[in-house]
């Protein structure tokens, strides 16, 4: 059983521009025009901008920085909705993902399945907030147990340990809940395993119907914090609605730093797009996002 305190975001897909379509497109309308950008997804925004009113003759100065910083400006948002990326994001919780599935807009999730994966190799997601507890908990279990993984502890003996500080006692409270879902879930998913053995017998279950069923109903005592993973495709505008709702001091923590790591990949990925946000530091040592364009 491992426990898991921050989340990774890994950008796996980026637009391409057809450079021929756009410069057939220009020649059948007479015009010359390119972009200073070389990033597509800033181009095909721009260019989709540029449609709305056909100024690809005499753009004003500023190049892509200064129109897409007007877009966001006046509030046009709808132009950000066709640069799109498609993300995967890991060591986040099952609670988490609750929130993001939330945004129904120009958001896709593909989540890992807890009916079909099994689930006793699952991680568990620290809470930001009880990181310092779990933290201490697992020096003290060190320092008393040596190297044996938290899950093989009775944790009703660890409770009833002398000095342990509150922080510890805290900590060691939510890793024995951990540790007894991520049993319960064992145990349950291989009871169940041996009751769609016998259903079997009867009605011939296909392999992955017997897992499915197994699994499907033990998953029922995992915990909210159970780590999943999930593959988004997001444009432009659903990530930065994203980014300023879950960037937020009223966030969850959690799902604040997630957005904050969403936000360090596509400021890297679009400049232009999404260099308005601002990183304020959090007296939780996390960060808030903030972008003077946050109707955008
Ligand atoms: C700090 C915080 C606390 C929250 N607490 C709770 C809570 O306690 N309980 C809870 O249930 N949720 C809660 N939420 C979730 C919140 O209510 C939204 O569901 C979530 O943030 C997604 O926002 P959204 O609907 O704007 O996004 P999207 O679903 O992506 O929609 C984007 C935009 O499209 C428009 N839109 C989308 N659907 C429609 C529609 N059907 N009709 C008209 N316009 C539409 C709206 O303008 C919307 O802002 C919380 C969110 C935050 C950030």
């Amino acid at each position: 059983m491992k426990i898991i305190y921050s989340p990774s975001v890994y950008v796996v897909g980026r637009q391409t521009l057809a450079e021929d379509g756009l410069s057939e497109f220009l020649s059948d309308h007479g015009v010359t025009w390119s972009s200073d950008s070389e990033v597509p997804a800033e181009v095909l925004t721009e260019t989709a901008g540029r449609i709305c009113y056909l100024s690809f003759a005499a753009p004003r100065p500023g190049g892509n920085a200064a129109y897409l910083g007007h877009i966001k400006e006046v509030g046009h948002g709808s132009v950000l909705e066709h640069s799109v990326w498609n993300i995967i994001v890991t060591g986040v919780s099952r609670s988490l993902t609750h929130e993001l599935v939330r945004h129904r807009v120009g958001v896709s999730p593909s989540q890992l399945s807890q009916r079909y994966v099994d689930e006793s190799v699952a991680e568990y997601v620290c809470p930001p907030d009880l990181r310092e507890e779990i933290e201490a908990a697992k020096v003290r279990l060190k320092e008393d147990w040596g190297e044996k993984e938290c899950y093989e502890f009775e944790f009703n003996e660890t409770l009833d340990w002398p000095n342990l500080t509150d922080k510890e006692r805290a900590g060691l409270w939510w890793l024995r809940s951990m540790s007894r879902s991520h049993q319960d879930y064992v145990y349950l998913a291989h009871y169940l395993t041996e009751k769609a053995n016998k259903k079997n017998a009867e009605s011939k279950l296909t392999k992955t119907e017997s897992r499915k069923f197994a699994r499907q109903a033990a998953r029922s005592v995992l915990p909210n914090a159970t780590e999943t993973k999930v593959f988004l495709t997001i444009n432009g505008r659903a990530a930065r609605h994203l980014l300023s709702l879950r960037g937020s001091r009223h966030a969850d923590p959690e799902i604040r730093i997630l957005a904050t790591a969403i936000f360090d990949a596509l400021r890297l990925e679009s400049p232009n797009l999404f260099g308005d946000f601002v990183k304020e530091p959090l007296p939780d040592g996390t960060f808030e996002l903030k972008t003077p364009y946050e109707k955008c």
